[in-house]
């Protein structure tokens, strides 16, 4: 298996040949602008200090400040976050709006940190990275174990280093703290917003078009919850421990959530069948949404699967030998970068409102992201007829030619 990063470069070079980039620029764009490394001291409860390794990858800001969340994670390593780095500047990019790339990580098992070491570990964070920070150079959000009220306390530390209000540093922060409404739910909605698009493109109607959904978590729960709403058919759902097949799909999706906040899980909830994630992910739908982990799509799986189309709610489910295989099998894929790009656009709102004082409505935010998420369907739709190739291929051809323009600029 290749690295995150070597995907990565692997997935530009595609791009690259396709639309002939310059090659000054293909070379500059295979390396992040800067890399930080920083070791952080935090004095644990039993007033030991405990060393933590942390990174901030700022791959490139020649389309607006950096941008990217902060995840903490024991398996966090330098490669990976140089990879997430690479694919928020894509991904900005995808969308169109006016931010590049960064990302940032600490090694560490979160769950495993009191609250108060989790707070010192947030603060030491910024007390060594915050040159670098602002929301006129860079400007993080929540990843993987990261919340709001940590962005909370990294905005605090950040003001009181620099002596100065600067809400717009940071986003993914609670309302109370200048974040936006409309935040929690904004991948999932983007992410419908996209699923309409493809549906009027296959011209199903949601009321015969069934759906299987792999991660029950922030993102999946969500999107199951909305799409109900819409009229299409849940008829699978997963998490961690396994998956359940709804042979009465008019249940309210909002009542199996309340059954796995009691129970832990959705298994054993009534009138459905119990099946295993793997069998979830072959099940004959017309639509499969992975929204938990990266890598659950394999060439070891790829060929069994027999849904017509992929949503990629989750960041990178889908290997590139899986793609090839869709490509063989005529499976259409909305690649991450588009699907999931609703966060990173609703982050990209909070920082606007924050620049400028203001505060949104959830009705004028949704507004702004349905045009978006559907202008960058079509542009991505618009790119795949023209050169004949997959959608993830054409997200990167479409996001490339807008970077490359912007650094000859
Ligand atoms: P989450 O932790 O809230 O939920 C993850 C869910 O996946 C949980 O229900 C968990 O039980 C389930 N899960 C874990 N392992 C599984 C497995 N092997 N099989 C099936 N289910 C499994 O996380 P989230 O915020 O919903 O993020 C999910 C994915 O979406 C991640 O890839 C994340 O990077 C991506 N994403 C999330 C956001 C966001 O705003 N939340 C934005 C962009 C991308």
């Amino acid at each position: 298996m290749h690295s995150p990063f070597q995907n990565a470069m692997t997935q530009l070079d595609k791009a690259a040949k396709i639309i002939q980039l310059d090659s000054d620029i293909h070379e500059m764009l295979k390396h992040p602008d800067r890399v930080t490394r920083a070791s952080i001291p935090v004095k644990m409860d039993n007033g030991q200090v405990q060393m933590f390794t942390a990174y901030r990858s700022q791959y490139n800001n020649a389309r607006g400040v950096y941008k990217g969340g902060i995840r903490y994670h024991p398996n966090v390593t330098e490669d990976e976050v140089m990879a997430l780095s690479f694919w928020m500047m894509i991904k900005c990019a995808t969308v169109d709006i006016p931010m590049g790339g960064a990302k940032g990580g600490v090694i560490v098992n979160s769950k495993e940190l009191s609250k108060g070491e989790l707070e010192r570990l947030s603060r030491g964070y910024v007390q060594k990275l915050w040159p670098l920070l602002g929301s006129q150079i860079d400007v993080p959000a929540p990843d993987v174990y990261t919340t709001p009220e940590i962005m909370a306390w990294m905005r605090d530390e950040f003001e009181e280093i620099v002596g100065r209000p600067d809400p717009g540093m940071i986003t993914g922060k609670p309302i109370e703290s200048g974040g936006s409404e409309g935040r929690g739910f904004s991948t999932a909605q983007g992410g419908v917003y996209c699923l309409r698009e493809l549906v009027k493109k296959m011209s199903w109607n949601p009321q015969n078009t069934t759906i299987a959904i792999q991660g029950f978590g922030n993102a999946g729960s969500f999107m199951a919850k909305i799409l109900q709403k819409e009229g299409y058919r849940i008829v699978a759902l997963s998490d961690s421990k396994g998956g359940i097949k709804i042979s009465n799909d008019k249940f309210l999706i909002s009542s199996i959530e309340e059954y796995k906040e009691k129970v832990g899980t959705v298994l054993g909830f009534p009138e459905t069948v119990e099946i295993t994630n793997e069998q979830l992910l072959e099940l004959p739908v017309d639509i499969l949404v992975p929204a938990a982990l990266e890598n659950q799509i394999t060439k070891e799986n790829a060929t069994q699967i027999q849904a017509k189309v992929i949503v990629e709610l989750a960041n990178g489910p889908t290997t590139p030998e899986a793609d090839e295989i869709f490509k063989q099998k005529n499976i259409l894929l909305v690649p991450d970068v588009l699907a999931n790009a609703g966060g990173v656009t609703v982050s990209y709102f909070e920082w606007d409102q924050n620049v400028k004082g203001e505060h949104w409505t959830e009705e004028v935010v949704f507004q702004k992201l349905e045009k978006i998420m559907i202008n960058s369907f079509q542009a991505v739709w618009n790119t795949k007829e023209k050169y004949g190739i997959d959608m993830r291929t054409a997200a990167f051809v479409l996001a490339v030619e807008r970077i490359a323009k912007a650094m000859k600029k």
